[in-house]
């Protein structure tokens, strides 16, 4: 078992996350037995590992991050206030700043944060799966900003 910090086993490997992230994969069946808040969860080297249903790989995981990353993004407001500087619709606060420097987004929020202080060093699994990419949903929101013509 991998030891994570509190920071970064909650906003990645939370029974709310993997909860979602098997419905996403279509790994249902445990709902007939169990509620999301009963599961028992622990990154491992080969995967999160889930008492309920099994082992989960770091690709999968990676996968529906990317997605619901982008589906999050995709209603957020995008203010490009230069050609690096982004403010993005936020919650925890109203907006939060995105950088984009040599093609490559960074964002002041707790998420990604903690993805950038974190992911590397305690699950470097998942950041290879995420082809060692830090991103949050405000980072990609400013990159999708770019993509569509207005
Ligand atoms: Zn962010």
């Amino acid at each position: 078992m991998i030891n994570l910090s509190t920071q970064l086993a909650s906003q990645t490997i939370s029974k709310n996350a993997i909860a979602d992230l098997l419905y996403y994969l279509g790994r249902d069946r445990w709902e007939e037995n169990y509620n999301r808040h009963q599961l028992t969860i622990e990154a491992w080297a080969v995967g999160i590992w889930v008492r309920e249903i099994g082992i989960i790989s770091y690709k999968d995981l990676a996968e529906f991050m990317r997605n619901s990353t982008k589906l999050r993004a995709s209603g957020l407001q995008v203010e490009r206030r230069s050609p690096s500087l982004f403010l993005v619709e936020g919650s925890q606060q109203s907006r939060y700043a995105v950088i984009r420097q040599n093609g490559h987004y960074t964002c002041e929020c707790m998420l990604y944060r903690c993805r950038h202080n974190r992911l590397r060093k305690e699950l470097p699994q998942l950041f290879e799966a995420l082809n060692k990419k830090i991103f949050c949903h405000h980072t990609v929101a400013a990159y999708l900003s770019l993509q569509t013509p207005t």
